[in-house]
Parts: C-alpha cells; structure tokens; sequence
C-alpha cells in the first residue's frame, strides 16, 4: 500500500481554505515530499509526521507557492547542528539553484555546502529516469509552464506496487500523456474550472481546468484522477469538479481537503 498525504490542496492564491500544493508520498520506509511551499512546516506538523523521516523531495518549480518554505524545512530537516541523516532534493538545476539562493537569504553566512543535502539535478528539456530506491524509479519530464519557467511532471513506478503521476502548473498537453500513461493515480492541477468560471480560457493562464485534467486522465488511461492546485474561486465546490473531470465517464476522482489521504495499491 503507498500513501499519498495531501498536505496542501490550493494553488498560489491560497488564502482562506486551502494552502499551497504540497504531498507526502509514503510507501514502507521511503517519504518523499513534494514542494515546499511558504507554509509546509505547518503542513507538516499537522499531520504528525517527523521531519526527520523524510529522506526525499521533489520540486517541480521555483515559483513561491512551491518553492519558498524550502530554507525552513532544510533547517528543521538538517537538526540544530546540522548533524541529522543527509536528505536528497529532486528538481531542475534551474530550480535548485534558486532554493540555493532561498537559503543564502534566509540564512546569511550559514555555507549550504556544508549542509548534508545531496542535490539531484534534473533536466528541464528531456525526459529523465532516477531509481530512488532498489523498487521505487522516479521519472520526469518538462511540462509547459510559460512565461519560461522549468517546471517538471513526476511520476514514481513502485517495483510490486503502484504508479503515481503528479503535474501541476501547465495546461494540456502530450508530455503529461506520455508520463501519466496507465498510472492508478493521476494528481493533476485544476486551477480554474470550466463550470463555475465559464469562458475562462485556462491556456491564457498557463493552468488547466477540472475538465481538462478529466481528458487528460482518459487520454493517459489513468485509473484514478486526483484534483489539486485548486483556485480561490473554485476550491469550495469540490462536487462540482469531480462532476466536471469525470464528465459522465466512470473515471474515479478525488478533491480533498488539506491533510487528506488517499491509500492506492496497484490495479489489478
Ligand atoms: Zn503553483
């Protein structure tokens, strides 16, 4: 069984009901987690799982809803003398230069040389597989995120257990196909919604909505369909856009609340 905790459900705008977009994904020993938005240590506390158990992160992008609470969960991560386990960091050299950069305003002075991260640089412009553990292959590729910024999808194949594909921050497009193919869950963004914000043309906004994540999730012949990154406008209505993605299909979908969990084993 592999748990996927959803810390937080909402995207950049995120005040009020939903904070920023952020999982843990937990399967045995092995967490990894994805963004580190400006709130993650609540995110985190909340739920009672200890910093120090997360050996993995994955970062899709710079932007601050993902990226910003970066320097705080290294801290908290690293132990006060810095002496904790190492932990690795998943993402675009572009996007690990830039929580670097977080790190040396934040802390000034405080070398992050020597701090016992292993970086992981990954590449923005082709696909790449990284085996993070002996069963888990961790798989990215670039996904559009105009204006010019390198943003990953993910998707990790557990060895005897299931396939999970994560995108966010990017309308429709042939890559996320690619990566999502046949997965049990699909976690895709749905920062706007078709029913509620009629004749909002998502592409203009380098977002997607409800129902495009739904043809989506068709086209890679998903199992299950996971909406995040929900918009201020829409992020009340869950029904709503689980009616709009699955669009008469039988597609199973998923909106949860901040600290939700969903247990996914491998389909048969
Ligand atoms: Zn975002």
């Amino acid at each position: 069984m592999t748990n996927v905790y959803f810390l937080g459900t909402g995207g950049a705008f995120s005040a009020g009901h939903r904070s920023n977009l952020a999982l843990l994904i937990e399967s045995g020993e092995f967490r990894m987690l994805v963004e580190t938005g400006p709130v993650i240590m609540h995110q985190l506390t909340r739920t009672g799982i200890q910093v120090m158990d997360i050996e993995h992160v994955f970062i899709s992008h710079a932007h601050g809803d993902h990226a910003l609470g970066f320097p705080m969960f290294a801290l908290n991560r690293l132990g006060i003398d810095a002496s904790a386990p190492a932990f690795h960091v998943y993402a675009s050299a572009g996007a690990i230069a830039s929580l670097k950069a977080l790190w040396e305003i934040a802390y000034t002075g405080f070398d992050i040389q020597r701090l016992n991260i292993h970086w992981h640089p990954l590449p923005d412009q082709e696909s790449r597989q990284t085996r993070l553990t002996a069963r888990i292959i961790l798989q990215t590729a670039p996904v559009p995120h105009p204006p010019n910024t390198p943003t990953l999808g993910a998707r990790w194949d557990f060895e005897d257990g299931p396939s999970i594909a994560f995108i966010t921050d990017t309308y429709p497009n042939d890559t996320t196909v690619t990566l999502a193919q046949g997965c049990d869950l699909l976690i895709h963004e749905a920062s706007f919604s078709a029913t509620l914000q009629p004749g909002y043309d998502a592409n203009v906004h380098f977002h997607s909505t409800a129902q495009q994540a739904g043809e989506i999730a068709r086209q890679a012949g998903a199992k299950r369909l996971a909406l995040v990154h929900l918009g201020p406008m829409i992020g009340r209505h869950p029904d709503v856009l689980i009616e709009e993605a699955r669009a008469g299909t039988d597609l199973e979908v998923f909106v949860l609340d901040d600290g939700g969990l969903l247990q996914i084993k491998k389909s048969g």
